[in-house]
């Protein structure tokens, strides 16, 4: 499915994004001006996947199915891993299954009381208001995120960029950074797969895992029924491509390519923009 052939002899890929954002989490567009964006993008299917949050689902489907592009429902769930927060991807899944809207609450009811705490901790360090800063970025409040912290300290001059905001306040061991409950790897992974969906390891790459650590934790996710890993991210480099490429094929996990878009400006690989996934792999897409 991925090569079908285009007029002038050219071979068209398909062009495939998994992994963006709305302002239904951290996103600076709205899910129909996302899906709208990314066909203008040349994007063949799309996932929506917002963080622990369904609600831009059904609108992002409409756009595209009036804009004849293919969507399939997504979600970017928070776990923590033997201390580390990590991402897991839910694919394909039925948004109306309530065991996952369960789950996603539980997640999203911690996150305006962290915020709070964060606020307090960067108030120590002589940085005010930064609690009403991110709301007012937070189109969504129960999903206020450290990114809306991100950009209020952007705005009020704290630091240059979004990247040494992070570096500086918002990493564990900084100042504004502050611990959350978030849901387990099995809690995950089974309410994905309850909802007959694909469940994805997000931008591995991130994580701050030794080698045997991250052999570890594929294990534990393919023991789980996880079944699928982003080879190709925003947020990767082309080694990163080449050490999860061998991961997938010595795993078995089927690959999947997303940009991670968060909003023009601020993110550096824009929808539909990744190369494509290298040879070889089997497309996360394929089984949808
Ligand atoms: P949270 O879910 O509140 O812990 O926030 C995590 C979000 O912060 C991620 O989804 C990213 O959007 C953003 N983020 C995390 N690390 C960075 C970073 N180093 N630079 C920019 N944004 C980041
Ligand atoms: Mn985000
Ligand atoms: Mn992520
Ligand atoms: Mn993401």
């Amino acid at each position: 499915m991925p090569v079908s052939g285009c007029p002038h002899g050219s071979i068209h890929v398909f062009n495939c994004d998994l992994h963006c954002h709305s302002t239904c989490s951290d996103g600076l567009l709205s899910a129909d001006d996302l899906v709208r964006r990314a066909a203008a993008n040349g994007v063949d299917m799309l996932a929506l996947t917002d963080h622990d949050d369904l609600d831009g689902l059904p609108s992002a489907q409409a756009m595209a199915e009036e804009l004849g592009m293919a969507f399939v429902n997504g979600v970017e769930i928070s776990i923590e891993w033997e201390a580390l927060q990590i991402h897991i991807l839910g694919f394909a899944f039925d948004s109306a299954d309530p065991v996952l809207n369960d789950g996603l609450a539980t997640i999203r009811s911690g996150r305006i009381e962290r915020a709070r705490r964060m606020s307090a901790a960067l108030e120590k360090v002589g940085i005010a208001g930064a609690f009403e800063g991110a709301m007012r970025y937070a189109a969504n409040p129960s999903l206020v995120s450290r990114a809306h912290f991100g950009r209020y300290l952007v705005e009020s001059g704290v630091c240059k960029d979004l990247r040494s905001v992070f570096e500086s306040y918002l990493v564990p061991g900084r100042p504004g950074y502050v611990d959350h409950r978030w849901a387990t790897l099995a809690d995950a992974v089974r309410w994905i797969l309850g909802a007959g969906g694909i469940a994805a390891v997000a931008h591995p790459g991130r994580y701050k895992l030794s080698r045997t650590e991250m052999r570890r934790f594929l294990g534990d996710f393919k023991a789980l029924g996880g079944q699928a890993i982003e080879v190709m991210s925003g947020s990767h480099t082309q080694e990163h491509v080449e050490v999860f490429g061998r991961l997938a094929r010595e795993y078995d996990f089927l690959a999947s390519r997303g940009s991670d878009f968060h909003g023009p400006g601020e993110s550096h690989v824009d929808l539909g923009k990744l190369a494509p996934l290298p040879e070889g792999l089997k497309p996360v897409w394929q089984w949808f």
